[in-house]
This record gives C-alpha cells, sequence and structure tokens, in this order.
C-alpha cells in the first residue's frame, strides 16, 4: 500500500541527538533550540520565536497572551483541525465560525466583518494547505475593530503572502503577519520531529510574557541571560517548550529544508500537470492558488463533484493499493460544539467535508506518476 503521508528522515537526526546529549543539556532551552529558533528569525523575520511541544501548545500560549475571557468571541474557519479552536474554548471563549470559500477550504475572507461583534477579540485565520488567506483584508478588520490576529500556520512553513498593494510588496512569510503565529511540525507536517511547534511573536509587546508562559510562568528565560539575578514564580503558565533531543531532530530536518521543499514542490507540480485534464472532463477541482499566495507543497487535495464520486474515487485508489483520505469534519458540527453553536449553516465547509480528498505527498514518493494513472483511469460507476 502507498501511505498517504510517510514522515522524510534526512539522516543527520541522530547525529544531532547524540550532539545535544554529547553537552549534557537534554532539557530545553539549549543549543539546539537557539539554533531552531535563531534559523527560524533570521530565515522568515519573525521578531521572536519559542519552540513548543506542538502547535496546539503554542496556540494554548495565544490563547493565554491576549487573555481571552469567557465571554470573549473568537472569529475562526470551521473547516479547520480541532486544535485552531481548542485553547480559545478552554478560556471560555465562544466559537463565531466563517464557512469556506467557493474556490478555496480557507475561510471566506468576505464573511469575517459581519460576524464582528463588540466581543470580539480575536480572529484565527488558517492558511490551509499552505495557501495563505488574504491577510491585507484581515488585518485592515483588525486594525479597524482593534482585534488580535493569531494565523494558525500549522500547514504553512514557507508559504508566503505578497500584497497586491502598490507599491509591490515583498512576499512575506506566513506567521509573520498576525500579532502572532503557530506553527506545526507534527510528523505529517512538511518539516516535523515527531510532536513538535513554534510560536512567533510578531507584535514585540508579547515577547516577554511569552517567555514567562513557555516557562512554567517563572522569569527563568531572563535569568539565564543574566538580566535578573533569582528567578520565581511571576505568572501564570505551563511546560511549553520541548527538550533538546526533539529541538536537534527539527534542526536536522532545518538544515535540509530547501532539498526537501523542492522535492515536494516537484510532485505536486506533477499532479496538478498530470491531473487537469482528467479534472475538467469528470468535473473535480484541483487546488486553487490566488494570486497573492505562494504556497509550500503542503498538500495535493481533489474536490469531487459528490460524496458518491469522493466514496468511489477512494475505494479506486484503495484497490490499486493507494492510500488517499478525506479531511476536516466542520468543528460546527462536531459532536462536541455542534450542541453549543448558534450561527449559520456554513454550506461550504460542509461541501468540502463531504467531497474534498487528500493524495499521498511526501519527499520519498517515488509512485506520482502510478497514482496520476490509477486516477486518470477512474470513471465513476
Ligand atoms: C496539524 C495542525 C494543527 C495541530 O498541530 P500539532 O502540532 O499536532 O498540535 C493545528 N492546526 C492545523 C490547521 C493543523 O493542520
Amino acid at each position: 500500500m502507498i501511505p498517504f503521508n510517510k514522515p522524510h528522515i534526512t539522516g543527520k537526526e541522530v547525529h544531532h541527538i547524540y550532539g545535544a546529549v554529547a553537552t549534557g543539556h537534554i532539557s530545553g532551552n539549549g543549543k539546539y533550540t537557539k539554533l531552531c529558533q535563531n534559523y527560524f528569525e533570521e530565515r522568515w523575520g519573525f521578531k521572536k520565536t519559542l519552540l513548543t511541544t506542538s502547535c496546539t501548545d503554542a496556540l494554548e500560549m495565544c490563547a493565554l497572551l491576549v487573555d481571552i475571557q469567557p465571554g470573549d468571541e473568537v472569529i475562526l474557519p470551521s473547516y479547520t483541525f480541532v486544535s485552531t479552536a481548542l485553547a480559545f474554548v478552554r478560556q471560555g471563549a465562544v466559537l463565531r465560525f466563517v464557512d469556506s470559500r467557493k474556490d478555496h477550504p480557507g475561510m471566506d475572507e468576505e464573511q469575517i466583518e459581519a460576524l464582528i461583534t463588540p466581543k470580539t477579540k480575536a480572529i484565527v485565520p488558517v492558511h490551509y494547505a499552505g495557501v495563505a488567506c488574504d491577510m491585507d483584508k484581515i488585518m485592515q478588520l483588525a486594525d479597524k475593530y482593534n482585534l488580535f490576529v493569531i494565523e494558525d500556520a500549522a500547514q504553512a512553513i514557507d508559504s508566503y503572502f505578497k500584497s497586491p498593494k502598490e507599491p509591490p510588496q515583498k512576499p512575506r512569510a506566513l506567521g509573520s503577519i498576525g500579532h502572532l503565529g503557530c506553527f506545526s511540525f507534527h510528523e505529517t507536517k512538511n518539516i516535523q520531529c515527531g510532536e513538535g511547534g513554534l510560536l512567533a511573536i510578531n507584535d514585540p509587546r508579547f515577547i516577554k510574557r511569552a517567555e514567562i508562559l513557555w516557562e512554567k510562568g517563572t522569569n527563568r528565560a531572563e535569568f539565564f541571560r543574566g538580566e535578573v539575578n533569582k528567578y520565581g514564580w511571576v505568572d501564570t503558565g505551563s511546560s511549553f517548550l520541548p527538550g533538546e533531543i526533539t529541538a536537534a531532530f527539527l534542526w536536522a530536518q532545518l538544515e535540509e529544508l530547501d532539498r526537501i521543499q523542492n522535492q515536494r514542490k516537484a510532485i505536486w507540480n506533477q499532479y496538478q500537470a498530470s491531473l487537469q485534464t482528467w479534472a475538467a472532463k469528470t468535473g473535480v477541482l484541483l487546488p486553487y492558488t490566488p494570486d497573492y499566495a505562494t504556497p509550500n507543497a503542503h498538500m495535493f487535495y481533489l474536490v469531487c463533484p459528490s460524496p458518491k464520486f469522493r466514496t468511489q474515487l477512494i475505494e479506486h485508489l484503495k484497490k490499486h493499493n493507494i492510500h488517499a483520505v478525506f479531511h476536516y469534519l466542520s468543528l460546527h458540527n462536531s459532536p462536541y460544539y455542534k450542541p453549543k453553536y448558534t450561527g449559520n449553516q456554513l454550506p461550504k465547509s460542509d461541501y468540502y467535508s463531504d467531497c474534498l480528498v487528500r493524495l499521498p505527498l511526501y519527499y520519498d514518493l517515488a509512485e506520482v506518476e502510478d497514482i496520476c494513472e490509477t486516477i486518470n483511469n477512474f470513471n465513476q460507476g
């Protein structure tokens, strides 16, 4: 069976893990954590980054940093992973779901403003498949209504947004545009360390407190830099930082980032080129990329003309030993949130829940041609 995902190992992971063990410092915030954080800050222009144990954790830090209180409202897409919502709900927030776009599973930026009320505290755009949301529109709304923007860039490492505004703006890394940005290095993502994440802090007002929350509510980070002569309990927090073994693994992946990305993009382009004719004939939609987005080949998906078509296509692929999978069940229809949800119907979000299927895409995938041929031979029964 060709798996849907296979985590790529560069070969240097164990080498760097030995390195971490040899330093004698295997708890968090050591040499490899700093190597990774410096890399992110220099390459993508984040003001400050902190490695976390997951993107879920980075989002938890965001909910604390923007100080979500019971009754505050948070605007986010329904077609997303649970973690986008989890941290805010734990703080007592009310979720205001935005439907997906007609041309793309990402949230429809045009529908955000109607959901803003005096209780709205934050917008959480999700860059689905590493494809940028229209960050100009979102940041304008945030300015107008004084809201925080927390980018769920879990899938979006090395993806960019280029503002169409005059003069032509330089492309900016996703996760660097909102007040805060969150990334995942779960083994299903482009760059991975099993479980891992990153908080990018772009609004400098949050930097000092983020370090404290990260270090269990203590000012230990300041202490280790020699800025204070003792450290103690100064705020709330948790143990959000990964150990050095995880950071060392991630460092091996970062060293090979360009090679990994080039290979993923080649696979993505091959899918796109080989499936175009079939897609046009069958009414299947291929991934849409807005002009302002430069995605990272995180995912190749198909949007089928009907749920039945999708079921049959997945069956057909399975018969040929190819594992293709659908994606999210809309959060507004989830067993946990549906009873609490009082907002509008979200037909586009449901449509992607019912009709979207993802194809295998990973560095070591050698069978793209076979997969495309199998798809091209599919005729709905
Ligand atoms: C993967 C993912 C997450 C969660 O990332 P973890 O590192 O597993 O916590 C959150 N949001 C989105 C959109 C994701 O794709």
